[in-house]
């Protein structure tokens, strides 16, 4: 197989070694069911509870707290669904912002069609929520905030602590969607004043299919599935061992390479070194999201006059994987949402790539891409008719 270059981790990073190898033993010899009785079951019990209090540790929560779904979209949909079934005698109105992940937009909009209101937030060219906006948005019927840790596309950091303290004096429900934060900064439940929290393992080098719910004790919510009462009964269903074994395993890992200063460092500097060497090499781009209150992996840009698509295809001949635009929103030809709310005109939103790095990134794959992707630019522009009109605007 020829070389690749792997800039996709907003979209999924890959396994770490470890995480595997610890997984292993749950698919062969420990494969059973830990609501057995026998003993060779409770072990597997013990393990799972261990695994617990490892995802626990990693977002400073109670092990109580946290319940294990499939991934980041089940954890956005149990918080919003869950709140708004169980408090609906409360009020029927929920705040969320306009560039959040589908997985709370969706959620947000199946809701309105079913007899709630929404308040969808602006964000400033950033892409920030303004808590002032948040705290006039306040009615006496809302039952829920949820607004995300950090976004996926541009990697903006939203004010969540601010937020989560205007939630609590309000006595209103907070929810963060933290799917992009775990393992780029430490999470602190306690800190954040969240009741619910979303985790995704496949994006901190754990395997697919498996997510933390953090909900908070005492929270008044709606199971997401009646069952055989696993997971408190607020999730039932006989636990996928093996993923939750993989995703404490990760939560471990990602916890003492947050502590790596180092290692944090070298990610960051990649990132810096490909936004100074693309904006050296490549007029009239532009660069989204925060420049400092951004996650240090991310780095979204937006190359006027050409379609990200035509860029995103060329750079995959050249073993580049990167994605445009979000990766839930490809294969439609409207630009981001993300983009669109931040102010770009349409014709410059759909000229945006997303770079997203993680700790297997090497300078080689700032390299390769500093090679290329001028390169491609200037043959797409030269195709482009936005390109050639431009000076006449
Ligand atoms: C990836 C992602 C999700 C969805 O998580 P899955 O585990 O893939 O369902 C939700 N929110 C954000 C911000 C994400 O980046």
């Amino acid at each position: 197989m020829a070389e690749i270059y792997y800039l996709d981790n907003n979209a999924t990073t890959r396994t770490d070694p470890a995480v595997i190898e610890a997984m292993a033993p749950y698919f062969g010899e420990k494969y059973f069911n830990a609501s057995s009785i026998y003993s060779s079951a409770q072990y597997v019990r013990k393990d799972i509870e261990a695994a617990r209090e490892e995802a626990a540790k990693f977002i400073n929560a109670d092990p109580k707290e946290v319940i294990f779904t499939s991934g980041g979209t089940e954890s956005d949909n149990f918080a919003i669904k869950g709140i708004a079934y169980a408090n609906s005698d409360k009020g029927r109105h929920i705040i969320t912002s306009k560039i959040e992940h589908p997985a709370v937009l969706e959620t947000c909009r199946y809701l309105e069609k079913n007899g709630w209101e929404i308040t969808y937030l602006n964000v400033d060219k950033y892409g920030m929520v303004s808590p002032d906006e948040l705290k006039k948005a306040i009615r006496k019927d809302t039952v829920l905030i949820s607004i995300m840790y950090a976004n996926n596309e541009i990697g903006t950091i939203e004010p969540i602590e601010e937020i989560g303290a205007i939630a609590r004096e309000a006595g209103i429900y907070f929810h963060t969607d933290a799917v992009q934060v775990a393992g780029k900064i430490p999470i602190d439940v306690k800190k954040l004043n969240v009741d619910m929290l979303s985790l995704a393992a496949h994006k901190f080098h754990g395997p697919k299919g498996i997510g933390l719910f953090y909900l908070k004790k005492g929270v008044r919510i709606h199971s997401i599935s009646q069952g055989g009462h696993q997971e408190r009964s607020k999730r039932s269903g006989t636990e996928n061992v093996p993923a939750i074994i993989g995703m404490a395993k990760a939560c471990e890992i990602a916890g003492e390479h947050l502590k790596d200063t180092a290692g944090m460092a070298e990610i960051k500097a990649l990132r810096d070194a490909l936004e100074k060497g693309l904006l050296e090499k490549i007029p009239d781009i532009i660069i989204n999201g925060h420049p400092e209150k951004r996650i240090d992996n991310t780095l979204n840009v937006c190359v006027k006059h050409i379609e990200g698509e035509a860029m995103l295809i060329h750079l995959d001949f050249d073993g580049i994987c990167v994605s445009s635009g979000s990766a839930c929103a490809s294969g439609s030809l409207e630009p981001s949402h993300v983009l669109l709310a931040l102010g770009l005109p349409h014709e410059i939103a759909h000229g945006s790539i997303r770079f997203s790095f993680s700790k297997y990134n090497t300078a080689a794959d700032v390299k390769k891409v500093l090679e290329v992707m001028p390169g491609i630019v200037e043959k797409l522009r030269k195709m482009s008719p936005m390109w050639n009109e431009r000076d006449k605007k």
